[in-house]
């Protein structure tokens, strides 16, 4: 098939219908079998679902994106399947084999290759979901799981060079509880920062900065992505207690700051330390980096300058160089995708 009519240089992170979409179900005991490519579009779902009542579902996120080498990439695949069995897991829903996993996400970027965008131009985001479709009245775990992937075209997140974000620690509201769902990517963690960001949006913020729950004193993630900052030449990052998002980027960031030469430590980062620090930047597959400008506590207001600092930088260009095949992957990270 043709290329779609649509202006590559015009992408933003928004959604554009694909061709199609890659669907699996299961009983709650029963095996996932690999499922079936559909047209991309509207599915049916009983009104009793367990995840439109019970928010028994979970999200993934990652990239394909054409290469310097001619090639069409994901970058770690594997340890979106690994997440998400982990969080599975926690919402008792029954895990996806990895192998029928990194299979669904291969089949939707090679059915919908003409919509994977130039080199340089963006990336296709493939958006796996897992949810309970079966239909519950009571507060259980849904008799009928269903695995869903589909895909759209994005731009790249900064054109023109990465911008600095001024960020807004939140002094009302937490995104995760110790003991809770934080630590997984649960569609039900999502909803309650809407109006806390809509609000920090409304005064010129770009998205919010959230403490841990219990002492409100410690940085845990900025929105949906994860939090570094550096100070006195060490780099510190949030440690994974189960509140905070596991993130891929997040973690290669540390082996790649550690092969450096960087020490990286992570530990509890305090709002005091982040705000006393010389750079700062929050990470995810969306941005990959965002430097930040700036961070707001009350009447105080921390600025780390107007340009990403040097590490950051630095971070910003190895990583994507690796994910582009500019740059050797030593830390073997890059995955084909057949036949494309
Ligand atoms: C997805 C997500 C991230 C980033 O994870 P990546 O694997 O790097 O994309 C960070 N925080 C939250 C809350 C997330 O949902």
């Amino acid at each position: 098939m043709s290329n779609p009519a649509i202006d590559w240089d015009s992408l933003t992170f928004s959604l554009t219908e694909t061709d199609k979409m890659y669907i699996s179900k299961t009983g709650i005991k029963a095996h996932w079998q690999p499922g079936d490519m559909l047209p991309y579009g509207n599915i049916s779902i009983s009104p009793a679902a367990g995840v439109l009542n019970y928010g028994q579902g979970l999200f993934e996120g990652m990239k394909a994106y054409r290469t310097e080498a001619g090639r069409v990439v994901l970058f770690r695949p594997e340890e979106n399947a690994r997440r998400m069995q982990r969080g599975a897991d926690r919402l008792k829903m029954p895990p996806v084999p990895e192998s029928i996993f990194i299979d669904a996400i291969e089949q939707v970027v090679q059915e919908n290759s003409r919509w994977i965008p130039p080199m340089g131009k963006g990336a296709l985001y493939v958006r796996p979901l897992l949810n309970g479709s079966g239909p519950i009245l009571g507060v259980a775990p849904a008799p009928e799981y269903t695995f869903m992937v589909y895909c759209t075209p994005v731009g790249p997140y900064f054109k023109g060079g990465m911008k600095c974000i001024d960020l807004l620690i939140s002094d009302e509201h937490h995104r995760a509880a110790p003991g809770g769902s934080g630590g997984v990517k649960a569609i039900g963690n999502y909803a309650p920062g809407m109006m806390p960001s809509f609000k920090a949006k409304d005064r010129g913020f770009a998205e919010v900065i959230y403490l841990d729950a219990e002492e409100h004193h410690y940085v845990e993630e900025v929105g949906a992505a994860n939090f570094f900052c550096l100070k006195d030449g060490v780099l510190y990052t949030p440690e994974l207690t189960g509140t905070i998002l596991p993130g891929i980027t997040r973690d290669s960031i540390i082996q790649l700051a550690r092969h450096m030469g960087v020490e990286v430590v992570e530990t509890k980062v305090s709002h005091e330390l982040a705000m006393s620090a010389q750079e700062a930047f929050c990470c995810g597959t969306a941005a990959v980096i965002s430097p930040i400008g700036s961070i707001t506590l009350g009447e105080t207001c921390a600025k780390y300058g107007s340009e990403p600092g040097v590490l950051t930088q630095k971070l910003y260009d190895s990583l994507t160089n690796i994910q582009n095949e500019v740059e050797e992957d030593i830390f073997g990270w890059v995955h084909a995708v057949p036949n494309l």
